[in-house]
This record gives C-alpha cells, sequence and structure tokens, in this order.
C-alpha cells in the first residue's frame, strides 16, 4: 500500500514514516501542501493520504479541496488538533474521509488506513474475456450471452484465472485460490477441472492455454491472432 504523509513537523513525519514502514507500507513524506498537491496530481500516486491540517503555504483544507475538485477519489485522513472541533468537520465537508487527533496511537493510524484502503478497492461486478462472462453477484457464467452450468469449483478456478487476465497461474495457486471448498485438492484435480472447463467455454473465443511444468493462463482468440 502506497501511503503519501503530508506534514510539517519533521519528528512525526519520520515517526510515521518508520512505523507506516513496518507494517509493509510504502511511505512517502512531503511537508508543504504546494508538493502534496503536485505529488497528488501524478497518475498512479498514493493509495491513501495521512495529512495534517496546519501546513505552510497551500494548508490541509486546501490540499483536500483541490485534490476533490479534480474529482480524485483517494482517501484522506486528515490529522488535526486536540479541540479542533470546527476543523474536524470542516475537513470532512471538503471531502476527507476520516480523522485522527494527535496525539494518537501508531495501531489505530495503521488499522484506520487499511480500512480506508481497503473501502476504496473497487470490487468488478463482471469479469469478462471474449465471449466469456462471469457474473459475480449474480453467480452466473456466460458464453455468447448464453448461460453455462458451472460447479462450485470450477467457477472458482475460472473466477481465478478470468481475475489474472492473461497472466500464468500455477495449479498450486490454483488449488490455494479454491481451497475453501475443500483441502484434499490435488493437482490431478486441478486438470480435471481444466478439462471440463475446456469443454464449457469452447465457444466463448477464449482457450484455456497450458503452459508445461507451471499452469495456465486464459488466451482469448483476438490475442492468439494478433501473435500469429
Ligand atoms: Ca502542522
Amino acid at each position: 500500500m502506497h501511503v503519501l504523509v503530508v506534514e510539517d513537523d519533521a519528528v512525526l513525519a519520520d515517526g510515521l514514516s518508520r512505523v507506516l514502514g513496518g507494517h509493509g507500507m510504502v511511505v512517502e513524506v512531503v511537508g508543504d501542501g504546494a508538493r502534496a498537491d503536485a505529488l497528488l496530481q501524478r497518475a498512479g500516486g498514493a493509495e491513501v493520504v495521512v495529512l495534517d491540517i496546519g501546513l505552510p503555504g497551500i494548508d490541509g483544507f486546501d490540499v483536500v479541496r483541490r485534490l476533490r475538485a479534480r474529482g480524485s477519489l483517494v482517501p484522506v485522513l486528515l490529522l488535526t488538533a486536540r479541540d479542533a472541533v470546527e476543523d474536524r468537520v470542516r475537513g470532512l465537508e471538503l471531502g476527507a474521509d476520516d480523522y485522527l487527533v494527535k496525539p494518537f496511537a501508531t495501531a489505530e493510524l495503521v488499522a484506520r488506513l487499511r480500512a480506508l484502503a481497503r473501502r476504496n478497492t473497487p470490487k468488478p461486478t463482471v469479469l469478462a474475456l471474449g465471449e466469456l462472462a462471469l457474473d459475480l453477484t449474480a453467480r452466473r457464467a456466460r458464453v455468447r450471452g448464453n448461460p453455462v452450468e458451472l460447479s462450485a469449483r470450477e467457477w472458482a478456478v475460472l473466477e481465478y484465472l478470468l481475475q489474472h487476465g492473461a497472466r500464468v497461474v500455477s495449479k498450486q495457486q490454483i488449488i490455494e485460490a479454491i481451497l475453501p471448498w475443500g483441502d484434499d485438492l490435488t493437482l490431478n484435480a486441478v486438470e480435471v477441472y481444466i478439462s471440463r472447463l475446456r469443454l464449457k467455454i469452447a465457444d466463448a473465443g477464449v482457450s484455456i492455454r497450458t503452459i508445461r511444468g507451471f499452469g495456465y493462463m486464459l488466451e482469448s482468440a483476438a490475442a492468439r491472432g494478433a501473435d500469429d
């Protein structure tokens, strides 16, 4: 998880950087609002922002306002002073998602950042490739618009392959992905599910390619054509 920390108190910023880094987060620290604003305009920037309100130059309120004015949905957690109720209200009204009052427990900050990042992860409702579509909400598989019956495990294997697009997945990865249904799966069982799926999606313009000695990947007819 990539976190942008905007904090002009160098000691606090350094502490946050070390704590969040220790929790496996990639942390970038800036000490003023203008640099934060510039960084947040970069594509593929932070997944979540920790934002102090009192900053030199552009303050935290302005950073949030500019961010939301650009249509960005990146979650923002404000750091506010004790007794600054109006600040918190104003920050939330401008589009911040959460706040913590200084001083705060770092464990709480970590938990809240993780919750914010999770909330912001869009969950696709339909996975599709070629003429194959899995509607995850209705739990329905379709090939060329026609419903296809899949067992729970076939569904799980196909969903996993679709989630990985054109990347190769190993048989072991597939087993781990569908383990909630049982712990006795063998590599051979995966081969059986794959061969059944191949028959069921034969008309979809999508094939499950075997990568010998490793695993499988989904390939659309269009991609195959482009390779030739
Ligand atoms: Ca400050």
